[in-house]
């Protein structure tokens, strides 16, 4: 039997089926009758049941929190007022522990007056937002300088636009088409040159 402390890995013997009952995170091998981990963990046993069991080791999965930061791509725009967000990764682009949508509504996309939400972000831009819900349906926020969007395309070409100095609009390299969209600090592509 491994001490409760001790990390084991998959495959690891734990104990013999006399002993104690296979609970989460465990198997049996059945022709020893040994109870095996089944996962990277610390195992543990519940006195009440005798059951072992092996608690997960290693982070916590990541998943939007209230409070947390994450990225996401636009993936449709159902009405005027609000976009659908595929939320693929978290604050540093580290992919997120399974597929979560955020809702983004106009209410929450700018600190300025704007209309429609086609002024703010538009279909497949990347986006950096602020979590507001502990769970769905996510309710983002990109109202703040450090969110919004950090990659656009071209509606025209599908180029990736420019952040250009001196300009609020983003800049098309490749056909010169200027855009509107609240751009977070973060945004990945800038120009040094003037247009
Ligand atoms: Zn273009």
């Amino acid at each position: 039997m491994a001490q409760p402390s001790k990390l084991v890995l998959p495959g690891d013997l734990l104990a013999v089926i006399e002993e104690y009952l296979p609970g989460e995170g465990t198997y049996v091998f059945e022709e020893a009758g040994e109870i095996r981990a089944a996962i990277t963990g610390y195992p543990f046993i519940d006195m009440k049941t005798r059951k072992l069991n092996v608690k997960p080791a290693g982070r916590t999965p990541r998943i939007p929190r209230r409070g947390s930061i994450i990225h996401g791509y636009v993936s449709m725009v159902p009405r005027e007022d609000l976009a659908l967000v595929r939320m693929v990764g978290d604050e540093r682009m580290r992919r997120l522990s399974g597929s979560f949508t955020g809702v983004l509504h106009i209410s929450q996309a700018s600190e300025k007056y704007v209309n429609s939400i086609y002024q703010v972000v538009r279909l497949g831009d990347l986006i950096r937002a602020h979590v507001l819900s502990s769970k769905p349906p996510y309710i983002l926020s990109i109202k703040l300088p450090q969110f919004g969007v950090v990659v656009a395309f071209c509606s025209q070409c599908g180029a990736i636009l420019e952040k250009r100095p001196g300009s609020h609009l983003l800049v098309c390299p490749r056909c010169g088409n200027k855009e509107a969209r609240k751009v977070s600090t973060y945004y990945m592509y800038r120009s040094r040159t003037r247009r």
